[in-house]
């Protein structure tokens, strides 16, 4: 029986957390050590860890409450300034608490974009009238106004804390300005983040390429648009290293097979790139814009090769759901299974969300004009346990890729990066998590003000139970409260 003391309202968020947790099963990346455990947090400092052995620990498994260092989300579209409408910072980071994560890096295509010092500062003070204690780190843009042109101004940007630099919505079209932007911020010490896609393949382009798109009339996007991108930051980055050690890429949301194949060489020449896949690249593909709606890898063959969902009598949803348009496209079964690959060897380092939120005016609209994106922040953790509980991911990785993974993708030249492991004596940065509680998404369980979903309806594992940010509770499952 776990019993989970001290517990407080949601009027209590932000406040210091006593919390006494036993027969949980703690997951620390920090140190690869996963097990039964009993943990004590003080006045939000972990007081004590005693990970339990014998008869103690008997009975305790992964399969119930789990204890993890918060979540870092390496992407997300917290969209203030400009669009308050589909998201605010607080909205934003009250749903990244209800996802279990404590820290979110948030990227600058608001309008306007986070290109100054001053924008930061502002972003900045958002997040602290919000009185959320996840923390914010914000990513800044590579090229003034995100016009692709000329850099912004980088070095006043890194002064004002930024953790990387973004054009995400568009990639650095131009060879010549992403080289410079690569260089600049290796100078700084910090990452280029590239959206990896050729837009000179995917004008228009509404479905990955392939059988869905083709039988659905929808335009398609090929994959080389993302790995030909990928393959020619790859090149840069080889370049630029030679007279910046310090340069470092990180490729965020990749969805194919090819690209994370660029990235497995890169890697295993030595060149400092990291990238990170979505919960929905590993999880959704293509065919569910027909209206099938099983998972990645129950859409294989015996050969690895996609099964066809019209074949198989696999619909059974309404096709063309516009909540399922989202840049990257979702790819075939295939592509998916490259990513869970990808993850499980370590050539993918991370999770990241991609939580991009959007009105009903953007979103609920014909297929090819919707706006691209999926508000997955609270969804992300029940994605990832559905390919755990599938047998295709073990939690100790999954977590890990939710923690120091991105950790590690930031790099550790920046300010105050919490350490992702279960330290005592340290602030307590935690998610509390019952593996076998499932939940309903539905509108009202949502903190996000995105609009709709294409999880909507469907029932997910891990209910988060408590989110732990510095100390400080960032959120609390009412239910079991
Ligand atoms: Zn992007």
């Amino acid at each position: 029986m776990t019993v989970i003391a001290g517990r407080r309202t949601s009027s209590d968020i932000g406040r210091a957390v006593d919390l006494d947790l036993t027969n949980a099963w703690l997951v620390d990346p920090a140190t690869g050590r996963e097990g039964p455990g009993e943990l004590v947090v003080r006045d939000g400092r972990i007081e004590s860890i005693d990970w339990l052995a014998g008869d103690d620990a008997r009975g305790i498994d992964d399969s119930g409450v789990v204890v993890a260092p918060g979540f870092v989300d390496l992407h997300a579209h917290l969209r203030e300034p400009g669009n308050e409408a589909a998201e605010t910072i607080a909205s934003g980071l009250a749903a990244a608490a209800h996802g279990g994560f404590t820290t979110v890096c948030a990227m600058p295509n608001t309008t306007p974009p986070i290109d100054r010092a001053a924008l930061v500062e502002a972003a900045r003070a958002a997040a602290a009238a919000s009185g959320s204690p996840v923390r914010l780190l914000q990513v800044g843009a590579v090229t003034a106004g995100r016009a692709g042109e000329r850099l912004a101004a980088l070095g006043e940007l890194a002064d004002a804390g930024v953790v990387a630099f973004s054009d995400d919505g568009s990639p650095v079209q131009s060879a010549e300005l992403f080289r410079n932007a690569l260089a600049y911020a290796g100078m700084l010490g910090l990452p280029v983040i590239d959206h990896p896609e050729d837009l000179t393949q995917t004008s228009g382009a509404e479905a990955s390429d392939g059988l869905v798109a083709t039988v659905l009339g929808l335009r398609g996007w090929p994959a080389a648009a993302e790995a030909l991108a990928v393959a020619r930051d790859i090149e840069l980055l080889a370049e630029v290293r030679g007279d910046v050690p310090g340069a470092r890429l990180h490729l965020t949301h990749l969805s194919t097979a090819a690209s994370i194949e660029h990235v497995r060489r890169a890697k295993a020449a030595g060149l400092p790139v990291t990238c990170d896949v979505t919960p929905h690249h590993l999880a959704l593909t293509d065919e569910w814009l027909a209206g099938a709606r099983r998972w990645a890898w129950d859409a294989l063959d015996g050969e690895g090769a996609a099964r066809d969902p019209w074949r198989d009598h696999a619909l059974e949803a309404d096709p063309y759901d516009s909540s399922l348009r989202v840049n990257p496209p979702l790819r075939s079964a295939v592509d998916a299974r490259a990513c869970l690959d990808g993850l499980v060897d370590g050539t993918i380092d991370a999770i990241a969300t991609d939580h991009a939120p959007h009105t009903q005016v953007d979103k609920d609209v014909e297929f090819g004009l919707a706006r691209p994106g999926i508000a997955g922040i609270e969804t992300a953790l029940g994605l990832v346990l559905e390919a755990v509980d599938a047998g295709h991911l073990t939690l100790a990785r999954a977590i890990e890729a939710l923690t120091s993974g991105p950790v590690q993708a930031l790099g550790t030249s920046r300010e105050a990066l919490r350490a992702p492991g279960l330290v005592e004596g340290a602030p307590a940065d935690l998610v509390v998590f019952d593996r076998g509680a499932r939940w309903t998404v539905r509108p009202d369980a949502l903190m996000t003000r995105g609009w709709g979903g294409p999880l909507l309806g469907r029932s997910l594992p891990g209910t988060v139970l408590l989110t732990i940010a510095g100390g400080r509770l960032a959120y609390e499952d009412a239910a079991s409260a």
